[in-house]
This record gives C-alpha cells, structure tokens and sequence, in this order.
C-alpha cells in the first residue's frame, strides 16, 4: 500500500473509462460531473487494484446509461447520460460515490450482482467478475465497504468506503 491522493486516482482513471467508451463509441456523449472534497487526506491503498475498482465502476456506470440512450433513440425525448462523482471524508473513511442515471438495478438481481459471474451483459460484453473483484479488493484487501443504491429505471449509485 501506498499513500495515495484519491481525488487525482479517481480522475484518472474517470477519464481513462470515458476516452476508453469514446474511442469504440464515437457517438456516446455523458456529462461527468464531479464533486471532489478539496481536504482530503491521502490514504493508503494500493493504487492500481483500487484504480481497477473504479475502472469497473465506471465502466458499469457508462454501460447502463449507453443503454438507456439506445432505447431512448426510439422515443420522444432528451436523455443525456450523466455521471457524478463525488469524493468526501466521513468520519475516518474516504467516501467515493459513482452515481448513474441508466437503467437502475432490478430489485430481483441485486443481490446477485457481487457473485462472481454474474452478469446481464450479453456475451463478450461482461464476465460477471468486476463487482466481487472490487468487493474483494476494497473490502476484503482494504478494509472498507461497498454501498449499493439500484433504482430500478433511474440509475444505479455505488459508494466505496476507504479507511483512513
Ligand atoms: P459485468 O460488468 O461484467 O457484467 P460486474 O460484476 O461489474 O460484471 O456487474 C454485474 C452486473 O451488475 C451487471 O451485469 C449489471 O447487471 C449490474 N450492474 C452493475 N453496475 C450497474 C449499474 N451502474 N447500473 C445497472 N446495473 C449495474
Ligand atoms: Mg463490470
């Protein structure tokens, strides 16, 4: 573990998803707002299996708000995706909420979707291996936890926890 500024890890690797998605998908387009505690301190992690977690996290997050827009090609309306991030210190923990407005998590699935394998991506799209990869990193390796809100139809919002 390294002591790690968490703001400049999650920008990273925010922009790192996005230019990914961008680069395959020229058309896809999400407003990415973010909110970063301007006092936090730096934490020790280790910075490229967190940055992993995020990557998933954020990957999730554009995924669900690709589709939403797909759909919402065919009705009448004005989606835009929006992503927000927002970093903070609560209590002894760093707080780092990735918030979506895409297509929400089904109640029926919600407890499933830390189980390794898991997935409603079709084929080639998703291994089911990102959200029980990141509970082992963050909670298992870090000692943190894993908050899951999932909206059905509006959007799903993660919150990681990190000890300070
Ligand atoms: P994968 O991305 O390969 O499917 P994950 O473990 O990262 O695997 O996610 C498991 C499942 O959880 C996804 O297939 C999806 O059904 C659900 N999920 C995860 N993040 C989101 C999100 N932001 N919005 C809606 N559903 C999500
Ligand atoms: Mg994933």
């Amino acid at each position: 573990k390294e002591l790690t500024d968490i703001n400049e890890l999650t920008d990273e690797f925010l922009r790192l998803a996005y230019h990914g998605l961008r680069a395959k998908d020229k058309t896809f387009n999400a407003d990415l707002v973010t909110n970063f505690s301007e006092s936090l301190p730096k934490i020790p992690v280790i910075p490229q299996d967190i940055g992993r977690v995020l990557l998933n996290l954020f990957n999730n997050a554009f995924y669900a708000t690709q589709e939403k827009s797909k759909q919402s090609q065919f009705t009448i309306s004005s989606y835009k995706p929006v992503i927000k991030v927002t970093t903070w210190q609560k209590d002894n923990a760093i707080m780092i909420a990735i918030k979506d407005n895409g297509n929400g998590i089904p109640n029926a699935i919600k407890d499933k979707i830390l189980q390794p394998f898991f997935t409603t991506k079709p084929t080639g799209a998703g291994t089911g291996l990102g959200l029980s990869l990141s509970y082992d990193i963050v909670v298992k390796a870090h000692g943190g936890t894993i908050e899951i809100i999932g909206n059905e139809g509006e959007g799903a919002e993660f919150t990681i926890s990190l000890p300070v």
